[in-house]
Formats: C-alpha cells, sequence, structure tokens
C-alpha cells in the first residue's frame, strides 16, 4: 500500500503535516491531492471496491488520520449509506 506519484517511479512520502513528497521527481502535494490520487488508485485498481474511511487510511498508510479522510469524502464525494456501512463514491 501507499500512494504512487504521478511519476510512477516512487511513493509519496510524508515529509511533514499537510506535506507529502515523491523522493523520485521531487513533486510535493498536499493532503487533499495526496488524498485525491490514493482514491483515484483504488478506484483504478479495485474498481469494484467500496470507498470507506477505514480503506483509504490503510491505503494511505495511516499517515492521515480517520476525521480527515472523512471530512474529505464528505466534501468531495457521494456518502452512501447501507445499514452500518458508509461508504463514497
Ligand atoms: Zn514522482
Amino acid at each position: 500500500m501507499g500512494v504512487v506519484c504521478h511519476c510512477h517511479v516512487a511513493k509519496y512520502e510524508k515529509v511533514s503535516n499537510r506535506k507529502f513528497k515523491c523522493l523520485a521527481c521531487k513533486k510535493e502535494v498536499n493532503c487533499n491531492d495526496y488524498l485525491q490520487k490514493a482514491i483515484e488508485d483504488i478506484h483504478l485498481i479495485y474498481p469494484m471496491e467500496r470507498l470507506t474511511v477505514n480503506l483509504v487510511k490503510k491505503w494511505t498508510e495511516n499517515h492521515i488520520s480517520s476525521e480527515k479522510i472523512r471530512t474529505y469524502l464528505n466534501t468531495h464525494h457521494k456518502i452512501f449509506k447501507n445499514g452500518p456501512l458508509t461508504f463514497y463514491r
């Protein structure tokens, strides 16, 4: 797991609370860009997978708090509720 940079050479590494950096091409992204890339990758690799906070958290190697992920998903994605399960699209 982990989020691969757009250059496809290396993963983003956490360099500060709000910044992630690819050590190969030196590209820097903020938390939201990092989360968005993670979500795009999940869709690409597991198109049928339901997007949940836990899945994104696992994908981003716990670099981002559940609260931040939930806020991001609530803002940028549609929420679906299915019984006790909440997921996003
Ligand atoms: Zn890169």
